[in-house]
Formats: C-alpha cells, sequence, structure tokens
C-alpha cells in the first residue's frame, strides 16, 4: 500500500509561471535569462521572472504617457465603469489571486484572500469618487467665481514590496486610474507572478493599452523610474532605507512621492485588559503572515504585573500550526536574519519564553522556510529586539512600570506606523491614543489598519512624504487641483476683492 502523500497547503501551478513585462499593452521580454522563484513554502521552483531591461523602462514610460493623453479625457464616469468590470473579474478570479499570493510570499491562502478583499475596498472607495468628487465652486466676490476641479497628472508609478503582492499595489491602482493617469507597477522580484495575473485582468478588463503597465526588476528599475523626467508621481512601499532612497531621487527630480517604510509596532498591555482580546489581539497580530507585516506588532510593552496575560499569550502561540494557521519566511536569507537576531538577544540575556527555531517544518514542506512563533522576555528598552524591524514571527515582551513610561518608549521609536493598547479602561485608551507619535492606533485590536475611506499612513520613518496612500489621500496623491477663477461682466468697483 502506498504511504498517502502530504496535502499541499497551496495549489501548484500545472506548468512554471513565467511573469514578464506589460508594456503598452502587450507581455515582453527581459533584459536576460529568466531568474528562479522559489517558493517559500517548499522550496521548489515556482517558475521564472524576466526582469526589464533599460529600453523595456523608456518604452513602458513614453507608451504610458500616450495612453494618458487619451485616458485623461474619458469621463471619470467610463472610466469608474472600466474599473467596476476590473472589480467582478477580482470576485470571479479571487481564489486563484489567493492562492498566487500564498504561493509566491508564504503566507497562507485565507491571508491572500483577505488582501485581495482589502483591494476591492479601495477599489470601492476609487469608484465612489464618481459621486462624491464633485469639486467646488462659490462667487467668491461680486460677479466672480472660485471653481476648484481635480485633475489626472500623468504617469504614476507604484514600487510595492513582497509581503502584500496584491494588496499593495491595489492600494494605488483604483485610485490612480479612476482620476484619470496611467499606472506603471513594479511589483518586488520576489513575487513577480501575482501582479501578470492583476496585469491580465486589467487587460481583460478593457482598460486602453498603455494605461496600466508591469515592469519586473528589482531596484535598477524603481530607480530608473523615480528619475524618469516623463513620471509625475511615485507611491513607494517597502523598508525605510529604499523608502528614504526612493522618496529623495523623486523628490530630486522634481516628482511627488509618498513612501513607505518599515515597522516596529507597540503593543502596549496594562493590567485590566480583557484576556481574550488581548490574548486573541496579539497572537493575531505577532504571527499573522508570519509576522512579515508593517502592522504586525513586535513589541509587547508590558506595563506593571500582567504575567497572567504573558503566560496566556506563550500558550496560544505555542499551539499555533505552522502551515495551516501561520506561514512561511520568504526566504532563507530572511529566516537566518531572524534566527541570528534571536540568539543574539539570547546571548544577551534574554529569556526566550517560546522558541520558534525548534518548530518542525509542515510534513513534506521541509525544504521550505518555516519558523515557529517566537516570544523573548525582558528585552531591553533600547536593545536590538525592542527597537528594529526584525520582520517575522518574533515578539519582543519588554517591562515597564507606568503607562508614562511605555508611552516614552513609543515616541522614542524610530518609526511610526502603528500602536495598540490592550485594556478596559476608555480613560487609559484615550490617553495613549492621544500621546502616542504611530500614525494607526488600535484599542483592543491587534492590527489597527483603517478601514476605507479612512488612509492608511504612519509618521516618522515609517512614512516619507506628506498624506496617506489610501483614502483621499491617495486622492491627492495622483491628483492636482486646477483653480479657476471666472468673471464675465465689467465691475464699476475696481478691487478685486470686491
Ligand atoms: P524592500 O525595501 O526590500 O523592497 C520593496 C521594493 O523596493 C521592491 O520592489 C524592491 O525591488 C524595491 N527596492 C529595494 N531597495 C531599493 C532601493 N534601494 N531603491 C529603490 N527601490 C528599492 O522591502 P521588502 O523586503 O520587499 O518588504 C518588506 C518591508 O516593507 C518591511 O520593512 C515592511 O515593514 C515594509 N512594508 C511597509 C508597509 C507600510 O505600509 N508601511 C507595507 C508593507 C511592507
Amino acid at each position: 500500500m502506498k504511504t498517502p502523500q502530504p496535502k499541499a497547503l497551496v495549489d501548484w501551478p500545472k506548468q512554471k509561471l513565467s511573469a514578464a513585462n506589460l508594456v503598452d499593452g502587450e507581455w515582453t521580454g527581459s533584459s536576460g535569462p529568466g531568474r528562479a522563484i522559489a517558493s517559500p513554502y517548499n522550496g521548489e521552483l515556482l517558475g521564472e521572472i524576466y526582469c526589464a531591461a533599460p529600453s523595456h523602462v523608456e518604452a513602458c514610460v513614453v507608451a504610458a504617457d500616450r495612453a494618458f493623453q487619451e485616458w485623461r479625457g474619458v469621463p471619470i464616469k467610463e472610466r469608474t465603469a472600466a474599473l467596476l468590470r476590473f472589480r467582478s473579474l477580482l470576485e470571479r478570479d479571487i481564489e486563484g489571486l489567493a492562492q498566487s499570493a500564498a504561493r509566491e510570499s508564504g503566507k497562507l491562502v485565507s491571508e491572500g484572500r483577505a488582501e485581495i478583499l482589502k483591494g476591492i475596498e479601495v477599489l470601492d472607495f476609487a469608484a465612489s469618487l464618481q459621486n462624491s468628487d464633485v469639486g467646488g465652486a462659490i462667487e467668491v466676490s461680486r460677479g466672480v467665481t472660485c471653481e476648484y476641479r481635480r485633475e489626472p497628472i500623468g504617469v504614476t508609478v507604484g514600487i510595492t514590496p513582497f509581503n502584500f503582492p496584491a494588496m499593495v499595489p491595489m492600494w494605488m491602482v483604483p485610485i490612480s486610474l479612476a482620476l484619470g493617469n496611467a499606472f506603471i507597477l513594479k511589483p518586488s522580484e520576489k513575487v513577480p507572478f501575482t501582479a501578470v495575473l492583476l496585469g491580465n485582468l486589467i487587460v481583460e478588463a478593457g482598460f486602453p493599452k498603455g494605461v496600466f503597465s508591469v515592469l519586473q526588476g528589482g531596484r535598477e528599475i524603481a530607480e530608473a523610474l523615480a528619475s524618469h523626467p516623463l513620471v509625475k508621481a511615485v507611491g513607494f512601499v517597502g523598508s525605510s532605507l529604499a523608502a528614504k532612497s526612493v522618496y529623495g531621487a523623486a523628490s530630486a527630480h522634481g516628482k511627488r512621492a509618498l513612501c513607505l517604510g518599515g515597522a516596529k509596532n507597540h503593543l502596549v498591555v496594562v493590567p485590566d485588559a480583557d484576556p481574550t482580546l488581548t490574548v486573541d489581539g496579539v497572537v493575531g497580530s505577532f504571527t499573522g503572515c508570519a509576522g512579515q507585516r508593517c502592522m504586525a506588532g513586535s513589541v509587547l510593552v508590558a506595563v506593571g504585573s500582567v504575567e497572567g496575560l504573558i503566560r496566556d499569550i506563550v500558550g496560544a502561540a505555542g499551539r499555533i500550526e505552522l502551515g495551516r494557521e501561520m506561514g512561511a519566511i520568504i526566504d532563507s536569507a530572511a529566516r537566518d536574519r531572524l534566527v541570528q537576531a534571536i540568539g543574539r538577544a539570547e546571548a544577551g540575556g534574554c529569556e526566550i519564553l517560546l522558541d520558534g527555531r525548534t518548530a518542525r517544518a509542515p510534513a513534506g514542506h521541509e525544504g521550505g522556510q518555516w519558523l515557529g512563533p517566537t516570544i523573548i522576555d525582558n528585552v531591553p528598552v533600547g536593545g536590538e529586539a525592542a527597537c528594529v524591524e526584525l520582520f517575522g514571527p518574533v515578539l519582543s515582551v519588554v517591562r515597564v512600570r507606568d503607562l508614562d513610561e511605555a508611552l516614552t518608549l513609543e515616541r522614542r521609536s524610530a518609526y511610526g506606523n502603528a500602536l495598540s493598547i490592550f485594556t478596559s479602561s476608555g480613560a487609559v485608551a484615550r490617553r495613549v491614543a492621544d500621546c502616542a507619535s504611530a500614525g494607526m492606533i488600535g484599542v483592543n485590536i491587534g492590527v489597527p489598519v483603517p478601514r476605507e475611506p479612512f488612509s492608511f499612513g504612519g509618521t516618522k520613518d515609517s512614512k516619507f512624504g506628506i498624506g496617506d496612500i489610501t483614502g483621499w489621500g491617495g486622492v491627492e496623491l495622483w491628483s492636482a487641483r486646477k483653480k479657476i477663477t471666472t468673471k464675465w461682466a465689467p465691475q464699476r468697483d475696481k478691487n478685486w476683492m470686491s
């Protein structure tokens, strides 16, 4: 009798995948031979990425600019109709997209599904602009009217990270296209395949060719786009170092830029916190997407005596089944980096309450990059595990005496994406929301991602630029307001302010 094979945790493509460049509506070539992309789940070859050559960048931007000149003249209601066709296709293909995002980034399929749904939420906001963004006009003076109307700005670019292959592009694409821009997506070179699926759906939805493009590749493609004269605005999401660099380059070339960076999010737990809300919130926050999300809580700030809560958090995290309840780490370099950081904390005197280094890979997935949830206790306030973004399922417990100390610690962090407070006291929650420096605050919620139209964005090294990437912040990023002042009849009063 044959031994049953372990069930695969994601669907495998029937043939090897190929990620090319979408330039002027056609899928096209590469600067050289394809580069292998392995699955974080089991190390097997998923397919190949064909990175763009400098000539593709030039052709792509020129075609996008040409497409923009037509697209800007299409009434917003027609542009929105195309967007809504794209929405139907996203719903039709949600399972395939979720599988793709999971397969290449290592997350669970359920997490892949969630990121498509968040993308659709942003699309719904973008589609609502046709009815809500009606401009404005008032009579500012006798016989003189001031009017403003929103205009697209031209070729826009999105440079995106590995951890949300669908959602982060979808933070930008629908709003930019609805407003009448052309959009070029430069996905992470680690996850090139979901971008191809999105590109195919946009083509199928009937957007004119060149309005949406995909350029595959790494830093060099991002830099070429951020300095290209025809590119008018850049949205970036990734690590802080790269975010700062892209922000600097784009700004120096006179472009708008909004560049979201890394994070070190604090989960502040006080003694009166509700045990269920706290344990679920903390564990979900640091283990979701295997800690590889910019909203992951990574520092548990234990205020006073919260021993029972910490014990329950360790217990719940220790019961997580890899592969079914938590996904894999993106690649071996990232896993090694995490293992080394845990080792340094241990060597420095911290206590490892839960050690993910010893966790077993799911059966049949031994070639993948697996690391179990890890909890490190007594991390000093200025220690590496308390301050540096590790980007994995690692929770550092920092002990403080009171809320003042907790808030001081948070305000000193270089990052400012999210903070969550776990408490039963409205006064404590209010104080934390008032005093914390992070851009997104959760009260008894471990991953405080605002729903649209409340926009997404942090502060400090978690965001370079003004505004937010979704909601009305996104509208301002991808458009310009034109102001028109009109008079039709001469006036006796010569004062222009009359
Ligand atoms: P990364 O910075 O390595 O890469 C992100 C993108 O930038 C990729 O497309 C990459 O090709 C490109 N890139 C890398 N270095 C560059 C450089 N010097 N110049 C120009 N482009 C460059 O990030 P990653 O490892 O793919 O993603 C993880 C990081 O992204 C984490 O730091 C995480 O916190 C952050 N992130 C932030 C948010 C947010 O909303 N703030 C959301 C998701 C991820």
